[in-house]
């Protein structure tokens, strides 16, 4: 039976002569047409249970070059209520980091060129100051993210060394950042102190050798631990840091810059809290509370920051001009905290109130309305994500559709040109408005409207 539906199998040259298949020839070079033809014919030789006879070949075709075709790497929107979602690409863009990153990129840059003396120059440079006025730190450096400011900083201070963690930080930030390997590969020997769940300053202590090439305090970014609990703050590690000459290296995750106590999120360290505490570095990710491209921002002393410029791993980690441009431009916005609030999409998204939630809502319901379709607007609670304030439950608004299949709906809505990642809830498809861009919601509408049956 396999052997008649392979012989019933049109041939490559067949197939591109069929008028559908002669119009994609005339849209997309033969080469990926062909290889696209081939790719359609072999999947029918192993998978297909519908007779060849019944197949519309043309569409098949079609559908596959179009698939071909649709960049690997796209935008979807947001309507998980996970407003930094990791798996989602963490912090959209401020306008004024678009517009700098395209200026940049369309033409040349000083990246590595001092303009005043027509000489060579450091794109270390860049951000530098800027990140120092913010943080009231003595000296910064940008590089790749927020674990390659680990690797660096460790590196340099503690190859071949000891390096002293409390049990409780060796934790997990997303499926490829552990502390402990992190650390390993960073040539520092992981010397562990402390319990699970306790760890007191004199367990620090006692682990001080001669041996010892850093302290090291990381921010549990991504749970929180509760009960008999109890660990040494990074400001408490600082003096003991200071007194035996082993530099404090404060990883700290998120990159908040302005205190968000204000919209109900506390327990976070802003980044100048981070410094004033007194670490050697302070470690911290561009792209999660910051709300600026994907890097890993280093400030600190002088000293240790040059020793940073000079480690031959600085050239691996180093950051791109794209994102330096970014960076800059998104932090020149903190210099006014409420503009940085309002035009950082990642603080505007957390800041929102819960009545501008509601009243976009209202607006879409109509929308949907208007196109027969009914939906409900719903209270939910949403969460920072990316790895801060991770007990906050932040009130949120979402739409609400019920269909007979939850399941099929949630999956449409991903298949949209621009998908949709909701989520379901009680047999319904719940769309969270927190996360989800103003701008994007003419889209959010179409997308809803082809995902009903
Ligand atoms: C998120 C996080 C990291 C990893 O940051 P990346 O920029 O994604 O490399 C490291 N440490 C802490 C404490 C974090 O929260």
């Amino acid at each position: 039976m396999t052997g008649d539906r392979r012989r019933a199998l049109p041939a490559v040259g067949t197939l591109l002569e069929l008028d559908a298949v002669r119009t994609l020839l005339t849209q997309a070079p033969r080469d990926l047409v062909t290889d696209v033809v081939r790719s359609v014919i072999d999947d029918a030789r192993h998978r297909l249970v519908d007779t060849p006879d019944n197949v519309d070949w043309g569409q098949l075709i079609t559908e596959r070059l179009a698939q071909r075709r649709t960049p690997s790497l796209r935008p979807v929107i947001n309507a998980t209520g996970v407003v930094l979602h990791t798996n989602l690409g963490r912090a959209p863009l401020a306008r004024v980091a678009l517009d700098a990153m395209r200026d940049v990129a369309s033409g040349f840059s000083n990246l590595e060129y001092d303009i005043d003396s027509g000489e060579r120059g450091s794109r270390h440079r860049h951000c530098a100051d800027l990140l120092c006025e913010l943080t009231g730190a003595d000296d910064a450096m940008v590089v790749n993210n927020c674990a390659a400011a680990l690797v660096l900083a460790l590196n340099t201070v503690s190859d071949g060394r000891d390096a002293v963690i409390s049990r409780g930080e060796l934790v997990e930030i997303g499926g490829s950042f552990r502390v402990p390997d992190i650390m390993s590969k960073s040539g520092a020997r992981l010397v562990e102190v402390g319990t699970t769940n306790r760890t007191h300053l004199d367990d620090y202590r006692r682990a001080l050798t001669p041996e010892t090439g850093a302290i090291v305090s990381v921010h549990r970014s991504n749970f929180a631990l509760e009960g008999f609990v109890a660990s040494v703050s990074a400001a408490a590690l600082a003096p003991l840091a200071h007194a035996s000459g082993v530099p404090l290296l404060h990883d700290f995750g998120s990159g908040l810059m302005l205190d968000l106590s204000a919209w109900g999120l506390t327990g976070e360290p802003t980044a100048r809290d981070a410094v004033r505490g007194g670490a050697a570095l302070v470690m911290m990710s561009g792209d999660k509370l910051l709300g600026g491209p994907q890097a890993g921002i280093i400030v600190g002393r002088a000293a240790m920051i040059d020793a940073l410029r000079r480690n031959p791993l600085a050239r691996a980690l180093r950051v791109d001009k794209l994102t330096l441009s970014a960076l800059e431009a998104t932090l020149m916005l903190y210099r006014e905290p409420e503009r940085a609030v309002r035009e950082i999409p990642a603080l505007a998204m957390l800041t929102a109130t819960a009545g501008s939630l509601v009243a976009r809502a209202e607006e879409l319901v109509t929308a949907l309305q208007s196109r027969g379709i009914t939906s409900a607007i719903v209270e939910t609670e949403a969460s920072v994500g990316g790895g801060a304030f991770p007990t906050a439950r932040i009130p949120s608004i979402a739409l609400a559709l019920s269909a007979a299949s939850a399941s099929r709906v949630e999956a449409r809505l991903r298949e949209a040109p621009v998908p949709v990642v909701g989520r379901i809830a009680n047999g319904r498809v719940l769309l969270d408005l927190r996360g989800i861009l103003p701008d994007t919601e003419p889209l959010l509408l179409s997308a809803i409207e082809r995902a009903l049956p």
